[in-house]
């Protein structure tokens, strides 16, 4: 029995004018599991993700990590969690090799260690060629793998991503898609959001659909698509959210400043 790596009981976010996010969550993901969490624009992925690691303060509940909860001892979560979010931002003025650098020390990592870690994962994501370029000359791909590689560099656990292969052309982002295999291959936790339906029907060992701060069905894809006699996650997705994902991507871009920021 692979034992819950995350264990999340009833938590709920509201924001300052009574915005109810997300309403009385729970889920669990395994040691070595493969999860995605879809849904429509607003429906409180990010809320959720960013409440498991202490980005966000959840209003109530419960989240353990790793068998640690996260009220009492985040910094001991810290270590386990790697994460690429939606809003954050990159150095302009600093090479990757730089930040990634930089990053190992924050972590207090011995020199040798971060060295080591930094050649693996430049390698892992095809970045060894432009290391010593400054970021800020990077394209929409080179910067999420970039992104990538710097939330790997303490070599966490759980992989938290959020949106991913937003805004990528098809060839950056099967690239992505490539890396983040290869790490769940290697005993990593993936927990990531996407709307890309075919490629989470492809990649997620386990699939949660969110909809208006809610957990509307969940299971692998063979399940869901069983559970909801539908032929693919798409249609799945149609009948538990009664979104239409082309408007979806559309009404996205619109509303989500942070998605827009990151392009
Ligand atoms: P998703 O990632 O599924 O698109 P979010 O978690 O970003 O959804 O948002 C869920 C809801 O919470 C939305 O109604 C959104 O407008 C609201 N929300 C998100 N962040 C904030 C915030 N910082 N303050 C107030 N409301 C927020
Ligand atoms: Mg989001």
């Amino acid at each position: 029995m692979q034992k819950n790596i995350i264990e999340v009981k009833k938590i709920s976010k509201t924001y300052t004018g009574d915005v109810k996010a997300v309403k009385n969550v729970s889920f669990e993901v395994k040691e070595g599991e493969f999860f995605g969490f879809l849904g429509p624009n607003g429906a409180g992925k990010s809320t959720t993700m960013n409440m498991l690691v202490n980005l966000v303060k959840k209003t109530s509940g419960k989240i353990l990590i790793d068998g640690i909860d996260l009220d009492e001892n985040p910094d001991e979560i810290y270590k386990r969690v790697g994460f690429a979010m939606q809003e954050v931002g990159l150095d302009e003025v600093a090479t990757a090799r730089e930040m990634l650098q930089l990053h190992g020390r924050l972590y207090h990592m011995p020199k040798a260690d971060i060295d080591e870690q930094i050649k693996k994962l430049l390698k892992l994501v095809e970045l060894e060629k432009v290391a010593d370029k400054f970021t800020s000359t990077y394209s929409g791909g080179m910067r999420r793998r970039f992104d990538l590689a710097l939330s790997l560099i303490h070599k966490p656990k759980i992989l938290f991503l959020d949106e991913p292969t937003q805004g990528l052309d098809p060839h950056a982002r099967q690239l992505i898609w490539g890396h983040i295999k290869q790490l769940n291959k290697e005993g990593m936790t993936i927990f990531l959001t996407t709307h890309f339906m075919d490629e989470a029907e492809n990649l997620c060992e386990r699939i949660a659909i969110m909809d208006k701060g809610q957990i509307v069905t969940m299971g692998s894809p063979e399940q869901l698509k069983k559970k909801h006699h539908a032929k693919n996650l798409e249609e799945v997705f149609l009948k538990t959210t009664g979104s239409n994902l082309g408007n979806e991507e559309i009404n996205k871009n619109a509303a989500d400043p942070y998605t827009r920021a990151r392009g």
